[in-house]
């Protein structure tokens, strides 16, 4: 198979990447799964967006603050000032954000935000804005999506890459000659025992990197959230109970429903002082009491999360439900520079896969999708201006054997340790204590 420019992963960042591509560029997005079935659909929260010129310096601070001071300074100026761009594009494509009575944009807060800044469709935002960028790709002609076709390897030779080798539905292996690849594949978590990402989100595109000597960055900064449904099947992925619930008013309690701490910390101050508290008491779980929220804004900001809680049995308009700290995100990954470019030739990474250092050692609510959206973009930027004539490396394609490809779950095991083994190496370096627990 031949493509232009492939891209791995049907998630905000591979979608709006493909949609700021040259039209007249064949492009091929390939997903692990469904389309539908990315963690861009899942976001509750919102999206930040710079307000105006004189949040600037409220906004950069948050967002280095809650990174522990650690971020790419030039990285977060970027995202800032490019996020009203990203967003006048998103509702270009029809995404709705929830306004006013007078048509103006109204904002959220979350942890971590000395203000409110973010942008949200009700509790659904990643779900509004991912689907409409599907939708502008379904309608365009140079653009193909392919649902349930899983990368396996990329292509390379002397730090360049050449294409990539994937399965298709039916388990067939074939290689695919492209110019650029794009990795999109999204974060970690279907490595954790407790996460709410996909499960099928295994962190392959770190795996792969690892494996070629691609440059990698803050391999051991995860994010764990603080507030998921407590549930005792590992098997589900957790729900998410989002950040904003607590911004709107939402309290924590311990076993005697008495407040232990202050809840709009950033989430690894907080998850600390839960999981504290949960050692404290002996429990698995603390109490989330919905109900200081008034019960108008509850129902009309929150419709999914009352529904869920409802579903396992909970009614938060009459009780406190029980949440645990869970994997959530993760801010390291295959490191890229301000164009997303990787250490080798050819290759980018976009979204939560790369680490471009916006978010340091802990991400500040909301920052996510924004992120991706905005190094996406500056990806097919950077490739649309290349002008010089690509090598081919036509022997690389001619002779490929895919016996070391077949057995998949050893492939996917393989990966899964390279990983998991790397982020055990760096937390022993850096004395961090691993809090969260890998999947068996
Ligand atoms: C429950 C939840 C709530 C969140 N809420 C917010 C929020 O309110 N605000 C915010 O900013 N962020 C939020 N986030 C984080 C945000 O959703 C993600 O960081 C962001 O969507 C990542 O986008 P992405 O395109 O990089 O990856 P994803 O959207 O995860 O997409 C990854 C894609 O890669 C594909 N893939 C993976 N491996 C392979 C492979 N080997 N071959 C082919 N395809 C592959 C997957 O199938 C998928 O299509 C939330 C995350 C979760 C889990």
């Amino acid at each position: 198979m031949k493509t232009d420019i492939l891209i791995v992963g049907a998630g905000c960042a591979g979608l709006y990447a493909a949609l700021n591509l040259p039209s007249q560029k064949k492009i091929t997005i390939i997903t692990k799964s469904d389309v539908e079935s990315s963690d861009s659909f899942l976001a509750q929260g919102g999206i930040c967006m710079l307000k105006d010129e004189e949040d600037f310096p409220g906004y950069y601070e948050d967002t280095l603050k809650a990174g522990h001071y650690e971020n790419d300074t030039k990285s977060v100026e970027i995202m800032i000032w490019s996020s009203q761009d990203v967003i006048a594009d998103l509702m270009s494509y029809g995404t709705n954000f929830h306004r006013h009575a007078d048509g103006s944009l109204d904002f959220t807060r979350e942890g971590g935000h000395g203000t409110h800044r973010i942008l949200f469709h009700r509790d659904q935002t990643g779900k509004e804005i991912t689907s409409h960028l599907l939708e502008e790709v379904r309608h365009r002609e140079n653009i193909t999506l392919l649902e349930h076709t899983t990368l396996l390897d990329i292509v390379e030779k002397d730090n360049v890459c050449y294409g990539a080798v994937i399965a298709h539905p039916d388990e067939t292996i074939e290689t695919v000659e492209a110019d650029y690849v794009f990795l999109a594949t999204g974060g970690v978590g279907g490595l954790y025992r407790h996460s709410t990402n996909f499960r099928h989100l295994t962190a392959d595109g770190l795996a792969i990197a690892l494996k070629h000597g691609i440059a990698c960055k803050d391999t051991n900064y995860i994010q764990i959230h603080p507030t998921t449904f407590y549930t005792d099947s590992p098997k589900e992925r957790s729900f998410l109970i989002s950040e904003s619930v607590r911004g709107e008013g939402a309290k924590l309690y311990d076993k005697h429903m008495k407040r232990f701490t202050d809840e709009l910390q950033p989430r690894d101050l907080l998850t600390k002082e839960i999981l504290k508290q949960m050692e404290k008491d002996g429990t698995d779980f603390v109490w989330e009491d919905l109900r200081c929220i008034p019960h108008d804004e509850l129902h009309k900001h929150f419709p999914n999360i009352v529904e869920y809680c409802k579903k396992m049995g909970y009614d938060p308009d009459k009780e406190c439900i029980p949440v645990v700290p869970a994997q959530h995100y993760y801010m390291g990954g295959i490191k890229v520079n301000h164009q997303s470019g990787t250490s080798m030739e050819r290759l980018y990474a976009l979204g939560e896969t790369a680490c471009n250092g916006v978010h340091g050692k802990n991400r500040l609510a909301s920052n996510s999708l924004l992120e991706s959206l905005v190094f996406a973009k500056r990806a097919a930027a950077e490739v649309k201006l290349q002008q010089v004539p690509l090598k081919k490396a036509p022997e690389l394609f001619e002779n490929f054997d895919p016996t070391p490809y077949e057995d998949r779950d050893a492939l996917a095991k393989e990966y899964a340790n390279l990983v998991q083994a790397e982020i055990t190496r760096l937390n022993q370096i850096t004395k961090d204590p691993v809090i969260a627990e890998y999947r068996r």
